[in-house]
């Protein structure tokens, strides 16, 4: 079994369902072709896990949804939208493209509570209170709630990434994007941070996870993406990509992390 059944399955790529649509999108860093020709459409409430070789490309991807990377050329449209290049328009885009990043990056001389609120406020125009009421709902959500007045440093790195979660959640995100989130992770702390994902998987959250946990990726992915030098090289579900990969590149990654 496969994933949980939060997708209108029958919806074709480019209709309404799609949430994150990327057509023919090229990145280079100097000479080297980093994303090539990369067509991809993410629907709402789909879980895509993407997988692949070091250096395959995986951050660059996520980086450029969320416009931290500029594209060579191609478009990326969210909810139809194409993204913006700056300003506040910018700013509100990075409030609906959540992202969650393997080092965590709270800020650092801010309480737990105050990175929850911050964004709320200053992005979302929502008042103290009403901030505040909503990051403890999320804090309770992802168990942290015994942590919100310390500072990132005294949390355990699993705590301190499921307050990163707590708080691209608080935007309101439309959609999430994980690179890596538990790769940094001390093994012991990995599964409470799964938990929390396959929790807002399970929620109906439209999720592009860069992970190599292999468990995850089964049970809560509804597509998987496989990544190499820079092409999306097998996209299909994870029943069919792990018994059944069709390239020679996906055999000989999988036959290194299984
Ligand atoms: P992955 O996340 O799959 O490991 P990345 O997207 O981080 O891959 O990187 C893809 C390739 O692009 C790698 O060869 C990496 O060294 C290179 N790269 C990533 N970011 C930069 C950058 N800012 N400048 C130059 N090269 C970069
Ligand atoms: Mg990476």
């Amino acid at each position: 079994m496969s994933g949980v059944a939060v997708t209108k399955g029958n919806t074709a790529p480019g209709t309404d369902d799609a949430l994150v649509v990327l057509k023919n999108v090229n990145k280079h860093f100097g000479a080297l072709h980093v994303l090539q020709d990369i067509d991809l459409t993410i629907r709402r409430g789909e879980v895509v896990v993407v997988i692949g070789p070091s250096g395959s490309g995986k951050s660059t991807l996520c980086r450029a949804i969320n416009r931290l990377e500029a594209i060579d050329s191609g478009e990326i449209a969210i909810d139809g939208r194409p993204l913006p290049a700056e300003g506040r328009e910018l700013a509100a885009l990075r409030a609906d493209v959540g992202m969650v990043f393997q080092s965590f990056n709270l800020f650092a001389h801010k309480t737990v509570l105050q990175n929850v609120t911050l964004g709320q406020i200053k992005v979302r125009k929502k008042d103290k209170k009403e901030a505040e009421d909503r990051a403890r709902a999320l804090l309770e959500r992802v168990g942290v709630t015994t942590q919100a007045d310390k500072y990132p440093a005294q949390l355990s790195g699993g705590q301190q990434q499921r307050v990163a979660i707590a708080r691209a959640l608080a935007m309101e995100p439309k959609v999430m994007l994980f690179d890596e989130p538990t790769s940094a992770l001390d093994p012991e702390m990995i599964n409470e941070v799964l938990e929390v994902m396959q929790q807002l998987a399970r929620d109906g959250m439209t999720m592009v996870v860069v992970t190599h946990e292999m468990g995850f990726a089964r049970s809560a992915a509804n597509r998987v993406v496989f990544m190499s030098d820079g092409r999306i090289v097998e996209e299909t579900t994870p029943d069919e990509f792990f018994t059944n990969p069709r390239s020679d590149r996906a055999k000989d990654f999988l036959s290194k992390i299984l």
